[in-house]
């Protein structure tokens, strides 16, 4: 499976880069995860909008969420005809909240229901197109989901927006990759059950035994390499800065490379 970054400023978007959203591919198959502020237009340069198959949505906040509106758009007043609507796996309410935040009437529909198949995410296992996906909750002011998903035995982990958990780390055992938020610098009384810093993003990384670490979800104007030598002093293994465009191929186990 391939993994390429479209989004990944924390919080909301940046002069570089627009808020969370992430593209990963296998077998054909197209799933985006998170469609954050800002992200609708940078996915454009990686995959034509008609050819996503599924959206999954960790949680409802915007940075997270709120180009869905925009996508609905392009779905709905597509070129040719309204497009087909298409799965999109998120946390419970989520056809309402958005329905209301592009101004829709969710009452009576259809809302945005002809454009996306919404379906409510739980904790458990899943099979979305290729994948074989995983969801826990993860430590957030709302309900919020982190992602284990799994292709041609191969490991890719997310962790949406959490505050130290457990449950990352049970998420991530064995990763080849974890894709790991880092929103805070460390310094004393940070607020509990919101954000990672570099060093617990790190810990979390180190404690799961994941190959490779990926941080991302850094807001604007927050020190990445503070980030990055806070996670490397805790986590052995590889460590990269998520930047948008770039891409990680987790070839199948056993392949040869090419
Ligand atoms: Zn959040």
């Amino acid at each position: 499976m391939r993994l390429t970054i479209i989004g990944c400023s924390g919080s909301f978007p940046g002069p570089e880069s627009p808020a969370s959203s992430y593209l990963l591919e296998a077998e054909g198959f197209r799933l985006v995860l998170d469609l954050g502020n800002g992200a609708l237009g940078v996915l454009q340069r990686h995959a034509d909008l008609y050819s996503i198959d599924a959206v999954a949505l960790s949680h409802l906040h915007p940075d997270h969420c709120l180009d869905m509106c925009g996508y609905w758009v392009a779905r709905r007043y597509a070129p040719g005809g309204p497009k087909p609507a298409i799965p999109v796996y998120a946390p419970d309410r989520a056809a309402e909240r958005l329905t209301l935040a592009y101004g829709l009437e969710p009452d009576p529909g259809p809302g945005m229901t002809d454009a996306f198949a919404f379906r409510t995410l739980a904790p458990g296992t899943q099979r979305v197109g290729p994948f074989q996906v995983t969801t826990a909750r993860m430590s957030h002011p709302v309900e919020t989901y982190g992602f284990r998903i799994e292709h041609g035995g191969r490991v890719l982990a997310y962790s949406a927006d959490t505050g130290p958990t457990e449950a990352l780390v049970d998420l991530a055992r064995d990763a080849d990759l974890l894709l790991c938020e880092a929103t805070f610098l460390e310094e004393p009384d940070l607020p509990s059950g919101l954000h990672l810093t570099g060093r617990q993003a790190g810990e979390h990384a180190a404690r799961a035994g994941a190959r490779h670490l990926v941080l991302t979800h850094i807001s604007p104007g927050t020190d990445k390499q503070r980030s990055f030598a806070e996670a490397e002093a805790v986590f052995p293994g590889a460590i990269s800065l998520a930047a948008p465009g770039q891409e990680f191929d987790l070839a199948p186990a056993g392949a040869l490379p090419l």
